[in-house]
């Protein structure tokens, strides 16, 4: 079975919590998108940690935690994150790299830093991981699969053909040193000798694990919003952010992926640029920033204090529909408990009307929040494990945003522990 655990708003909605929840009844976890630039937070038995590459099946001995080819795979990071783990006392996770994962260069991370230097103010909010380069020559086809690393005379022959490419830019856009062609070489067998333990045809391993009924989980990161396609498009990432793309991005027939839990969470959070409807400012945002997520509201990658809002149930509710939800998993609940009344975006006013359609960027940037007011339940709601426990007012809240996004809520995040759950 396989069941892939997405975001449905702008990311940072929990996922790595409930991933790393899953992953206990779980065979296989993969990540089949994105690289190291963003995180997922997991609060368990060895500590507090925050993962940007590794899925976040890592912790448990019974897993294997797979990159799929999707993943944009900074080699370098990888065996770093690894070492980490063990470091602070987890067991060596058994690894496996898809042979088509391709390479993060680290030219990707220089152009990343030299173009968002270049557009100055009207740069993009890049965490600089070089995610945007990667993917770029990926579709450009002049990126560099994993399995290239293994033949050396080609690889030498392409890395040549490749930087006279990028050293054209880097003098004349950019006005930056040049790339050495040899010394990138050598990076790369220095590369090879590091992920070798890990490589696999890991289209094949899935499609033999699927015969032999492994669950296995595909783990996304960010979210809906942050599509290429589907999302608020520039203001977005660079590879898909939906479980469908975890049939490409994996290796495995999109007909098998039978469950798609879309992690909500109960109010909204973003990082980086563009249109954010149900945003708040001033002491309103600062405060549920600062009460937000397991430690304040503050980016795991680059600690940048995320943009606060509202629930946002246009948002969501398109977040789910575009995911195919099955079922969705509300986090971050206990956060809301100091609220007398909690606002909900329930439609966009542009241009004088009022819709409940997710509209496409432009008029994105002309909308409106329009709020209802839900009351508070005004207690601390962590510890709580049946849902019939939690305060009336709690669970009309969830039975609202349930109705709202047009998906069944099956489970209730109430803080960020493993433990911390209540299923319906
Ligand atoms: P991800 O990328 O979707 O995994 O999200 P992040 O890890 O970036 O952000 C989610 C944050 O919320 C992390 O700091 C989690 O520890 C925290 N978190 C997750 N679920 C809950 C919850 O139910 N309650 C609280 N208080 N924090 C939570």
């Amino acid at each position: 079975m396989v069941r892939a655990i997405v975001g449905a708003n702008w990311g940072d909605e929990g996922k790595g919590k409930i991933t790393d929840m899953l992953a206990k009844e779980s065979d296989i976890i993969v990540r089949f998108q994105g690289g190291s630039n963003a995180g997922h937070t997991i609060i368990n038995n060895y500590g507090r940690f925050a993962l940007h590459l590794l899925p976040s099946g890592v912790f448990y001995q019974h897993t294997t935690s797979v990159i799929g080819n999707g993943v944009a795979l900074n080699i370098p990071y990888l065996v770093k994150e690894i070492q980490s783990l063990v470091d602070q006392g987890v067991p060596a996770p058994k690894i496996l790299v898809s042979d088509r994962a391709q390479i993060l260069m680290p030219y990707h991370i220089l152009f990343d830093e030299y173009e968002e230097e270049r557009l100055g103010g009207k740069s993009f909010g890049s965490t600089k991981s070089g995610i945007a380069p990667f993917y770029s020559d990926k579709y450009a086809k002049i990126g560099f699969q994993v399995s290239e690393l293994f033949e050396e005379e080609t690889l030498k022959e392409k890395v040549y053909r490749v930087c006279e490419t990028k050293n054209v830019t880097l003098e004349h856009l950019y006005h930056k040193p040049l790339l050495d062609p040899e010394e990138l070489f050598q990076t790369l067998l220095e590369y090879r000798d590091m992920v070798a333990p890990y490589v696999c045809d890991v289209s094949k391993y899935l499609y033999d694990a699927i015969k032999e009924g492994k669950n296995i989980l595909l783990e996304g990161q960010l979210g809906s919003l942050k599509d290429p396609d589907h999302g608020i498009y520039p203001m977005v990432t660079s590879s898909s952010t939906l479980a469908a793309y975890g049939a490409i991005g994996a290796g495995i027939p999109p007909y098998e992926i039978s469950r798609i839990t879309t992690v909500v969470k109960a109010y909204s959070s973003a990082v980086g640029a563009g249109a954010f409807v149900s945003e708040i400012f001033g002491e309103e945002a600062d405060e549920l920033r600062k009460r937000g997520g397991d430690h304040g509201e503050f980016g795991a990658t680059t600690g940048r204090p995320r943009r606060m809002g509202w629930f946002d149930a246009v948002a969501s509710r398109y977040g789910c529909r575009i995911q195919g939800a099955t079922e969705a998993a509300l986090t971050v609940l206990d956060v809301l408990g100091y609220l007398d009344e909690i606002p909900v975006c329930v439609g966009y006013e542009i241009d004088g009307q009022v819709t409940k359609d997710f509209p496409t960027t432009a008029k994105l940037e002309k909308a409106k929040p329009v709020f209802v007011k839900l009351p508070g339940w005004k207690c601390d709601i962590r510890g709580i494990k049946n849902y019939e426990d939690l305060p009336e007012n709690c669970r009309k809240y969830v039975e609202f945003i349930e109705k709202e996004i047009e998906t069944p809520i099956t489970m209730v995040s109430n803080g960020p522990g493993r433990d911390e759950i209540i299923y319906r």
